[in-house]
């Protein structure tokens, strides 16, 4: 099977980043070193930070005093840096600066007396995080119809999740223009996350079916996979190469190949020797 990688597919700058500043801070403290939640949505690199001794922990509560706390490239509320430091922590930061922009953005607008919409899902880390920077006054919405559901509100200030594709916020930035009177935008879109879904979609209409590689948790893959659904219906999103199955390519000859900002080279290598090696339609006749 002949299989084309998209460019800029795996692993962006702020997931390089925390895994380095993880990496270190092992190096210096291994023992006692606790993570503020998964540190990437990817479970063979949390598996691999395991084994080195990092223990991932839900509650500050559960971090021994003195001890070192990692917070995550998603970021948190300020409450919780506050809570660390009351409890005598030291915190490594790695929440992605593109991150810490948005969290700046939406606390910036609150204080202006905006009222915050975040378009993002409420139950991702990132956007708690946000949304905890207006002192949980945000609303969050992820659809046109929860745009349109909206009560009219005179000064609106809108930040968007990260790895949130441009497709998707203009359609409901569209929406929430007729919700609002001033409504000032900030795009908090992330540089890397809008490459990486430009090339893969760039691919998707040359290829046959597309193959997303990437952690099921993972926002940004699922964002890649479908934006790449809206080019070519074809596509399949697995977390490795064991996921990969013969029968989805019946057929077919080209398959190209993208992956999540979480994705290890590792993990991308091994779906693309995987799907290589599948007979393509018409071998051998
Ligand atoms: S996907 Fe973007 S926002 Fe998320 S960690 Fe990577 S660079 Fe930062």
């Amino acid at each position: 099977m002949e299989v084309i990688v998209a460019d800029n597919a795996g692993f962006c700058f702020g997931v390089k980043r925390a895994i380095k500043m993880a990496n270190d801070t092992m190096d210096q403290a291994p023992a006692g070193v606790k993570a503020l939640g998964p540190l990437i949505h990817n479970p063979q690199v949390v598996s691999a930070f395991q084994r080195r001794g990092l223990t991932v922990v839900s509650e500050l509560e559960e971090v021994e005093s003195e001890s070192t706390v990692i917070i995550r490239s998603h970021g948190v509320g300020p409450e919780v840096k506050d809570d660390a430091v009351r409890r005598g922590l030291k915190i490594v930061d790695t929440t992605c600066p593109f991150v810490t922009k948005a969290q700046q953005y939406a606390s910036k607008l609150i204080e202006e007396n905006y009222k915050v919409v975040m378009i993002g899902d409420q139950n991702h880390p990132e956007v708690i995080g946000v949304v905890a920077h207006t002192g949980n006054k945000a609303i969050v919405i992820n659809t046109v119809a929860e745009a349109e559901a909206l009560k009219f509100i005179p000064r609106m200030g809108v930040v968007f999740q990260t790895t949130h594709s441009i497709a998707h916020v203009q359609e409901i930035v569209g929406a929430l223009l007729k919700r609002g009177k001033e409504v000032r935008v900030f795009n908090t879109l992330c540089g890397a996350t809008t490459s990486m879904q430009k090339t893969a979609v760039e691919l998707a209409p040359d290829v046959e079916a597309m193959v997303i590689v990437g952690g099921r948790q993972s926002a940004n893959t699922a964002q890649l996979a479908e934006v790449c659904r809206r080019v070519n219906p074809r596509v399949y999103q697995v977390e490795s190469a064991a996921e990969v199955r013969e029968d989805w390519f019946t057929g077919l000859r080209r398959i190209g190949v993208s992956a999540g900002a979480s994705t290890p080279d590792e993990v991308i290598a091994e779906v693309v020797e995987r799907i290589t090696q599948i007979e393509p339609a018409g071998a051998g006749a």
